[in-house]
């Protein structure tokens, strides 16, 4: 089944065409990213695999709109030199990634008028993310009116967490009247790498526990307890919880006031302060984590104490989750520097051997793309480096609701 992956952002649309049955058999047949769109200037990186070749194809022109973004995709996929089918009508079913979905819908869902209405809602707790999320769901209805439209919503699996995890300790009519809470991000991979954990033991998901870390741009962790979330780090917004590349994570509120009296900032210049101006950028300069650990290993003192703290915060949360997670079988790294960086594993491993964590240093340093366990033998807990693949779970998840229970 030829399922089209969608993740539209305020100015771009990312998307993969694959070609899929389940899990173990999926081809992915095209990628790309439409940016810029709204500038003067649009860009479409579009690449295509075809008997085991990439094939890149880069195109510029101005995309006023997600609309005209679209029609490029379409275009192009439909290409007979640049593209990998004949007629949008292959298309089978398209599956989006939807920010958020409040405590509406525990998983995917076919998308209809109530669907949209209940994104619609959700715009003030997902501003960034939700408006041009419905935006890519309008132009995909558009283009393949045919093929059914599905939403996966990156909260959904944190939706199993408990009141005592997800409540703020707060006035209670601020969530009765507000909802706020802990809603979670990053759902898709923690449901994922939840899954490949599970299949990777040879346990059942609903017997597999374990603490998922994914380290990418945006860093989270779930706490997973027989395959279902209890806890997770990131809360109402992706800004708490980890240090990340330019997100602060946990923070005081009380700093806020503090630094908005001492700097005239409003609260929207200090929360985008805290959500692009800090983490690793803000501590040490730069958010890429190999320029971190490069610059660290050079001397840089910044960079060295922004590493530290980058791997301490997520050390305290492995120590957090292990109380709420009874026989854990696995603490698994996934996503950029998760499954990349061979020295940030080591140091949030290093210290933790008395919680039964024992990395193995050369199988920790050892480079792979493939799913892996870098413990000692005979260690108590694996530690295993799973590669997420948060298109491939959506594909999955929108051939499940077009296939019917
Ligand atoms: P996103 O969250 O945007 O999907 P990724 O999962 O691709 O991002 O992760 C991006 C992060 O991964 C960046 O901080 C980048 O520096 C880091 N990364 C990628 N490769 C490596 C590597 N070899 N060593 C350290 N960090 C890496």
């Amino acid at each position: 089944m030829k399922i089209l992956v969608i993740n539209a952002g305020s100015s771009s649309i990312k998307y993969q065409l694959m070609d899929l049955e389940d899990v173990h058999h999926c081809t992915l047949l095209a990628s790309g990213l439409v940016e810029k769109i709204g500038e003067p200037v649009g860009r479409v990186n579009h690449k295509i695999y075809v008997d085991g070749q990439e094939r890149k194809f880069v195109e510029e022109e101005p995309l006023p709109t997600h609309h005209e973004g679209m029609s490029r995709v379409v275009a192009l996929l439909t290409d007979p030199d640049k593209g990998v089918i004949r007629d949008a009508a292959e298309v089978q079913g398209v599956g989006h990634r939807v920010l958020s979905c409040g405590e509406v819908y525990t998983d995917t869902v076919r998308v209809d008028a109530k669907v949209k209405a209940t994104i619609r809602e959700f715009f003030p707790l997902g501003p960034l993310h939700n408006p041009p999320n419905l935006m890519g769901i309008d132009v995909a209805e558009e283009f393949f009116p045919n093929a059914p439209q599905v939403a996966v919503f990156d909260t959904a699996f944190h939706q199993t967490m408990p009141p005592k995890a997800f409540l703020y300790a707060v006035p209670y009519e601020w969530y009765t009247k507000y909802r706020l809470r802990k809603y979670g991000f990053h759902g898709t991979s923690h449901k994922f790498i939840a899954q490949e954990t599970a299949e990777f033991l040879g346990k059942p998901l609903a017997q597999t526990n374990l603490i998922s870390i994914h380290l990418g741009n945006g860093c989270s962790m779930a706490a997973i307890r027989g395959g279902k979330c209890v806890d997770t780090t990131m809360g109402v917004t992706p800004l708490e919880g980890l240090m990340m590349g330019t997100r602060s994570g946990d923070i005081d509120p009380a700093a806020l006031e503090y630094v908005m009296d001492q700097t005239g900032m409003d609260i929207h210049q200090m929360v985008n302060a805290l959500n692009k101006k800090s983490g690793l950028k803000g501590v040490c300069g730069v958010n890429d984590m190999r320029e971190v650990v490069e610059a660290a290993a050079a001397g840089n003192a910044q960079a060295e104490t922004a590493l530290q703290m980058f791997c301490y915060r997520i050390q305290k949360y492995i120590g957090a989750y292990l109380a709420v997670v009874p026989a854990l079988d696995a603490i698994v790294f996934t996503a950029g520097i998760g499954q990349n960086s061979a020295p940030v594993r080591e140091r949030i491993c290093a210290g933790l051997e008395h919680l039964g964590l024992r990395l193995d240093l050369a199988k920790n340093a050892a480079r792979s793309d493939d799913p892996r366990a870098i413990q000692q033998a005979g260690a108590p807990i694996q530690i295993l480096v799973l590669p997420t693949n948060e298109e491939l779970q959506i594909a999955l998840e929108t051939k499940q609701i077009i296939d019917g229970p």
